[in-house]
């Protein structure tokens, strides 16, 4: 059977993902997965990867400036990727691609007519769009006969409500495509297909999801599809995040703007690079560290002590959207493995029936409410790359189909 490789470019990061294709409609197996870290001119990148069980395949640096930009990230993954496989035979490529704009609701194979309209949205997500476009540039190059598949962090979220998708600007600023668009999509989607399979009856109902990694959004989800999600026209607004600000005060730019003489491009490095919890506790934009240093440290508390607030704060609105709460799952790197701050986020909850069960907490089961408790309250791994692996099978099958 052929393969598949999955690629999820950030702004200095390449992951990556190597999958074994099945033709009897099952789930792509996971053979390897990996990232490139910290590729930039001047930079020292990284490749690290691991076999399915945990084994790992690679943990090496590479010389400075060896990886400058991402295709040259992508050259390194592919001749490592050879190496460890070389009977590998590609039949697609599926990208994670930020934005989608307001037309794209599902994935897409990319026609160089698509890149031309994708490349158009690279305004609506300067930090992301550009490396993605890139990534697929590469692709292309490297793997001509595969079908190249774009897997949109948008898509999830395109129909909502029109009052969850619009700002109260003059109209005009929405037809141009000022909206209110929601990220995290791909993860989303891996979540409500695993509730769906878990606990049909669940997912049925009304679930809020709390995406917490170092980008962090919380969707609210009603029979598996999105309702409202907490991020807006780019990926800053909502909950604070490990540099980002979260929601803001659109006259604090206003003030940055007149008051302080900031530029534009001062303001976007403030509000995505130095703000969020790296911001508040002037110390750093990673949770394990700030745990570690909150007995000590009265800012990282404090940075700590308003990432919960924001949750709790987008809990109840989410589920006032919902009209009501059934589940609330845990995903992402916070969510699953910091019970700490998942205690805290359930602190009180009683009164929309949430009840939260220390022990399966401290232990990190995928159940952690009580039996009593009338919200169920879980812990699921995410895993994007599946989403991605699967849109590519569908591609390929499609194709296929085609041919015949
Ligand atoms: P990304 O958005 O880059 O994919 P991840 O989902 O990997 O991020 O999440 C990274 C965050 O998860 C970091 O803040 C990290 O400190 C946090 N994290 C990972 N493991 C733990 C843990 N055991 N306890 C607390 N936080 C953790």
């Amino acid at each position: 059977m052929p393969h598949a490789l999955t690629l999820n470019a950030g702004s200095s990061s390449l992951k990556f993902g190597y999958f074994q294709l099945r033709d009897d409609g099952a789930d792509p197996e996971a053979r390897i997965v990996g990232l490139v870290e910290r590729i930039g001119a001047g930079e020292r990148a990284h490749i690290r990867a691991r076999g399915p069980d945990g084994t790992v395949l690679v943990d090496e640096e590479f010389g400075r400036n060896h990886v400058p930009d991402h295709a040259a990230a992508l050259g390194e993954v592919v001749a490592f990727l050879r190496a460890q496989r070389p009977d590998a035979r590609f039949a697609a490529v599926g990208h994670r691609v930020v934005h989608g704009g307001p037309d794209f609701d599902a994935p897409v194979e990319l026609t160089d007519e698509v890149m031309q309209r994708l490349a158009e949205f690279q305004p609506l997500a300067p930090l992301h769009q550009p490396h993605n476009l890139s990534g697929v540039r590469a692709a292309f190059d490297l793997f001509p006969d595969a079908v190249q598949v774009a897997c949109f962090d948008t898509a999830f979220h395109r129909h909502h409500p029109w009052v969850n998708d619009t700002f109260a600007i003059p109209r005009k600023y929405y037809d141009q495509g000022v909206r209110r668009y929601g990220f995290h999509g791909l993860s989303y989607d891996y979540i409500a297909g695993k509730l769906a399979e878990i606990a049909p009856h669940l997912h049925m109902g009304r679930t809020i999801v709390a995406h917490l990694g170092n980008g962090a959004s919380m969707c609210g989800l009603m029979g598996g599809r999105s309702v409202a999600s907490s991020m807006g026209f780019t990926a800053l607004d909502g909950l604070p995040m490990g540099t980002r600000c979260g929601q803001l005060d659109p006259g604090v730019l206003l003030y940055m703007l007149q008051t302080e003489g900031m530029s534009a491009a001062e303001i976007q490095d403030l509000l995505y690079k130095e703000s969020g919890l790296l911001g508040l506790s002037e110390l750093s934009n990673d949770m394990r560290t700030l745990e570690a240093a909150a007995k000590d440290n009265e800012r990282a508390r404090e940075a700590i002590a308003y990432f919960v607030f924001r949750i709790r704060r987008e809990l109840g609105a989410l589920a006032a959207a919902l009209g009501g709460l059934s589940t609330l799952i845990f995903t992402g790197g916070i969510g699953e493995n910091s019970a700490h701050i998942r205690e805290k986020v359930c602190a009180g909850m009683d009164w929309i029936g949430m009840e939260l069960d220390e022990g399966r907490n401290q232990r990190g089961e995928q159940l952690i409410s009580t039996d009593f408790s009338r919200v169920r309250i879980l812990v699921i791994p995410t895993n994007e790359e599946l989403v991605i692996a699967r849109a590519a099978r569908d591609m390929v099958a499609e194709r296929k189909d085609a041919a015949e």
